[in-house]
């Protein structure tokens, strides 16, 4: 079982509200590569499972960051998150389910966690940005996205929230 990556389903849909997953991008040049989950500024970003960090804070869009863990089968990129993460969280430590991670950071007037989710294990660049290259085989123009990524839609769906772990953490130890 696994952790959805926030303390609350949020009041904006996430399939509907925001931009969803494949939302078109740059007037049909990029596709919008996950799900964004609307939150306020500060609101504990949670590790889905044990995993692995792949990636300590990088500067992602609009003054927010991102981090990026290795599941077991799948990578999340946890994006516009503030550039404050928790101290356990550099490249090559592991987390736990349900650990607090990061924070929501802040944009110009809006705030969320934009998750994107990608097959298999390998890391490195997660967007195309050379017009030039290719990236796994995949020539630029692709959307300027890499081909193992996922829809988080049926992920976000089937994760649980962190309340509902405790309360069976408790019955189990009670
Ligand atoms: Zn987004």
């Amino acid at each position: 079982m696994a952790v959805f990556p926030i303390p609350f389903i949020p009041k904006f849909d996430y399939h509907y509200g925001g931009i969803r997953f494949g939302a078109s991008r740059d007037g049909g040049n990029r596709r919008h590569a996950g799900c964004d989950l609307i939150a306020p500024v500060g609101t504990p970003v949670r590790a889905i499972e044990w995993g692995l960090v792949l990636q300590g804070p990088k500067p992602f869009y609009h003054g927010t960051y991102s981090i990026v863990v290795q599941y077991n089968g799948y990578i999340v990129r946890y994006c516009e998150v503030d550039k404050k993460v928790a101290d356990e969280v550099y490249e090559g430590a592991n987390v736990q389910a349900g650990q607090t991670i990061a924070w929501v950071g802040k944009m110009n007037n809006s705030s969320m966690l934009h998750l994107e989710m990608y097959k298999g294990n390998e890391g490195g660049h997660y967007t195309q940005t050379n017009g030039k290259k290719k990236y796994n085989n995949v020539e630029a123009k692709n959307f300027k996205r890499r081909p193992d990524l996922l829809d988080p839609t049926p992920y976000l769906d089937k994760w649980r929230l962190w309340t509902d772990f405790s309360s069976w953490v408790g019955d189990l130890f009670e």
